[in-house]
């Protein structure tokens, strides 16, 4: 039987939930306990796959193919361990199975209702992942902020697991804000005291408190906040700003968060065993070397769009001792004036993933000023297809040559729609999603970066490379590195007589742990080093 713990929010949303509840699931593995973690977005949408990355952040994809919240991103770097679509559960997948049942007759002509039957198949849904998982322990995260109207079903249902699962089961983790006002620099736990009587409201009284402020909240208010709050001193905690996410964890279990959950859930535990998480956060610290990246994109003013490239390329900074800095580049700014980026100042160039025809001519601009001046370039998805293009249109001189993701009509469709997808209806759920094996061709550059011939990696796109041209492409110099294990699609490509210059279909960032860097990242980020000490050793 698994335990639950219940991780809510109050006063605002982007409190720090998902690393909190990614923290408290590394404080419970190091002390040798199986945990897995569910997000629950309150939200209609079924899954994350049709919301805009400009708005949401990242879709985070997993190895079942499920397009998900990007806190299971977090989950998975920090536990290293593989999550499923399942782990994240929305209002629109509870309702549509809820009405399917009573389509199909299964409520024997009961009026349907959120309690019980709603709330019924969220507990359903959590116990199910539980199992699934064998997990001693399930995190569930709730998203949102606890008042919201959308999430009330979720919280009704997890209120009434503690009298299902019974008090030594089930914890209420409540993070929450503490501001910090600026004239007098104090410190204000009044909309935490209103977010603690928002949950009771609806009957959760939770037992532990995290705050969640810049500093280490001051005595006077972790008093106040356990005296309103109805929870013991010692169950009150403060999430402060760390440079790190990583260390989060650890911070957390130096003011005894770890022990105090093992003791309220009377979790067998063994004595924490922290040393290689600790290598791991110190190898973030020791970076000595910095290399300048332009980041080449659509969504580029909510970093959170690309959240896992950005992880993966820290990954990498961390285990060769060079920490990347990231500039972002509009791409479409790019296009309306081409002269105004100078990328020789840069010792590397990623083109991110993408859809639609915005900023696309910029990425092939990018594209181009890296394979010509011999710029370290990492093609992702999108940033693979427009590697295509581009060479096609310069280098074999199809000068209109496109995706038809962007001009349906091109005489040269070098990248074109999977035959499966041309008739679909519904575009939810419908790329080729998840992961697939991969064959690398003996001796290319990405097969000695991965070390092995047969990799897998995870996917999320409709269109790819159209198989008519792959002679011409070969005959020009391109080296088609990586193809799908059936066959079918291009998977990696990249150039002789360049320094470095890969793209890769598949997303590697979604596989990228601390400690265990994506191999295109860490070939990547070599290179970028090795760009740094030739123009320095030129000067
Ligand atoms: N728009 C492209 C496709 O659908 C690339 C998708 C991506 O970059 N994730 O194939």
């Amino acid at each position: 039987m698994s335990k639950f713990i219940f991780i809510t929010g109050g006063v605002l949303s982007s409190v720090g939930k998902g690393i909190l509840t990614a923290s408290i699931g590394k404080m419970l593995q190091v002390r040798g306990h199986s945990v897995s973690i569910v997000k629950i977005d309150p939200y209609v949408n079924v899954d994350a796959g049709t919301m805009n990355p400009y708005i949401h952040g990242e879709v985070f994809v997993t190895e079942d193919g499920g397009e998900t919240d990007l806190d299971l991103g977090h989950y998975e770097r920090f536990l290293d361990i593989n999550l499923s679509k399942l782990n994240n559960i929305t209002t629109g997948q509870i309702y549509s199975s809820v009405i399917e049942k009573e389509r199909k007759g299964e409520y024997l002509g009961r009026c349907v209702q959120i309690i019980p039957h709603v709330t019924d198949e969220i507990k359903e849904r959590l116990r199910i992942v539980a199992k699934l998982t064998n997990a001693e322990i399930l995190l569930v995260e709730i998203g949102g902020t606890v008042g919201d109207i959308e999430s009330l079903p979720f919280f009704e249902a997890v209120r009434q697991m503690r009298l299902e699962e019974g008090y030594s089961n089930t914890l209420f983790v409540h993070i929450a804000l503490v501001p910090i006002l600026d004239v007098t620099n104090e410190q204000k736990s009044k909309p935490f005291q209103h977010s603690i009587q928002e949950l009771r409201r609806i009957g959760i009284q939770p037992d532990i408190l995290v705050a969640r402020c810049r500093v280490q909240i001051e005595e006077s208010i972790r008093k106040k906040i356990s005296l309103f709050g109805s929870v013991p001193y010692d169950a009150v905690f403060t999430s402060y700003n760390v440079d790190n996410i990583y260390n989060l964890p650890l911070e957390l279990d130096k003011q005894g968060m770890g022990d105090y959950i093992v003791k309220r859930l009377m979790l067998n535990s063994k004595p924490p065993n922290w040393g290689e998480w600790k290598s791991i956060v110190s190898s973030f610290y020791n970076v000595r070397d910095s290399v300048k990246i332009a980041m080449c994109g659509k969504y580029t003013k909510l970093s959170d769009s690309y959240i896992s490239i950005i992880e993966a390329l820290k990954h990498a900074g961390a285990k060769l001792g060079a920490a990347p800095k990231l500039e972002w580049i509009e791409t479409t700014c790019l296009e309306e004036d081409p002269s105004s980026f100078n990328f020789n100042n840069y010792h590397g160039i990623v083109v991110l993933p993408g859809f639609g025809a915005r900023g696309t001519e910029g990425k092939i601009l990018a594209i181009k000023y890296a394979r010509e001046n011999k710029i370290p370039f990492l093609g992702i998805c999108y940033g693979f297809q427009l590697a295509i293009v581009e060479f096609a249109r310069n280098v074999l001189g199809y000068k209109s040559a496109h995706t038809t993701e962007v001009d349906p009509n091109t005489p040269y469709p070098i990248i074109d729609l999977l035959p499966e997808q041309r008739n679909l209806q519904n575009l939810g759920g419908s790329m080729r999603l998840g992961a697939y094996k991969i064959l690398l061709k003996e001796g290319t550059m990405a097969q000695k970066l991965y070390g092995s011939s047969i990799i897998s990696e995870r996917h999320r796109h409709r269109y790819e490379v159209n198989q008519k041209y792959l002679n011409d492409l070969e005959e020009a110099g391109m080296i088609i590195s990586g193809i799908s294990y059936d066959g079918k699609s291009v998977e990696f490509i990249e150039l002789k007589d360049h320094p470095f210059f890969l793209g890769s279909q598949s997303h590697p960032e979604f596989k990228s742990r601390p400690g265990k860097p994506s191999p295109p990242f860490l070939g990547f980020l070599n290179a970028c080093i090795k760009r740094k000490k030739f123009i320095v050793a030129k000067i």
